[in-house]
């Protein structure tokens, strides 16, 4: 975005991000900062997440979104130090493993998908609803993809469970905390050029084309085009949006 086309929808809201180190949380984290934001980088990546804290006049909270304490501990020192919690943009995951087809998958590959990407989203859901009904306000955006709602013959079967439990969940609490001023959002993206995508591909060097045919814009997302997503979400501009699963994909969805 231009200099002179810079808005300014969140100054004096705090914004939680987890995963703030690196890819999406990375460009989330610079977007929500230069519309005002104050900026807590959670990230377990100690070196990059401080970078991206250093970068944006954030702070930094060291955490593993799978240990329930310090998720907690994540969201109390937001508070602590901004006084509020009106953003909590859940967004850490991990790659689905080498083999994710049903036939191959073992349980604790599966259980390890399930853990950092679904089972984290409800511990931060968790732990930002209480500060955000007690404001009477707040944005929770959860990372889901566009595979949450789409079949591919990619064989990942983990990672897209895991999707599909931060959708649902996304849309139930969106439901349930409405009328508390609270809006949940699934953020669905398609695939974006980030570590995540290139560690994947480099694997798998025919996947990438196989994908690239169904996209219509022809070209993977920039993890900027996401984050101007996740700042809309975050912002008043969406007041109406809620309980939806926000697709950001280049067409995908829409294709046939
Ligand atoms: P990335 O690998 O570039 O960044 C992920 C960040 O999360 C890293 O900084 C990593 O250290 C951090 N992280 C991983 N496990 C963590 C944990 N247990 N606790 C705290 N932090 C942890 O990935 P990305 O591509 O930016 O992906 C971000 C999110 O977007 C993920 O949930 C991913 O599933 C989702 N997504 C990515 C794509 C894509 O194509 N890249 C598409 C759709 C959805």
């Amino acid at each position: 975005m231009s200099e002179d086309n810079v808005c300014r929808r969140l100054v004096g809201r705090t914004g939680v991000v987890t995963g703030a180190g690196s890819g999406i949380g990375l460009a989330a984290t610079r977007r929500l900062a230069s519309e005002g934001a104050h900026v807590v980088c959670a990230d377990v990546d100690e070196t990059r997440g401080k970078a991206a804290a250093e970068e944006t006049g954030g702070i930094f909270v060291k955490a593993d979104v799978t240990d329930p304490e310090q998720v907690e501990a994540l969201f109390a020192a937001a508070y602590d130090t901004y006084g509020s919690v009106d953003v909590a943009f859940n967004n850490a995951g991990i790659s689905p493993p080498d083999d994710d087809s049903i036939l191959e998958t073992g349980l604790e590959a599966w259980k390890r998908v399930q853990e950092v990407n679904l089972t984290s989203v409800y511990l931060c859901c968790k732990a930002a609803i209480p500060y955000m009904r007690r404001q009477g306000r707040g944005s929770i955006i959860n990372t889901a993809s566009f595979v949450a709602r789409m079949g591919a013959a990619t064989s990942q079967i983990s990672y897209t469970a895991s999707k599909g439990g931060v959708l649902a969940m996304s849309r139930e609490l969106g439901v349930q905390f409405a009328r508390e001023g609270i809006r949940v959002n699934a953020l669905c993206p398609g695939p974006v050029n980030t570590p995540l995508l290139q560690e994947l591909f480099a694997k798998d060097p025919e996947r990438a084309a196989r994908r690239l045919v169904h996209i219509p814009v022809g070209r993977f997302a920039e993890a900027e085009e996401i984050a101007a997503a996740v700042a809309f979400l975050a912002s008043d501009d969406s007041s109406f949006v809620n309980a939806t699963d926000f697709l950001v994909d280049g067409g995908i969805s829409g294709a046939y």
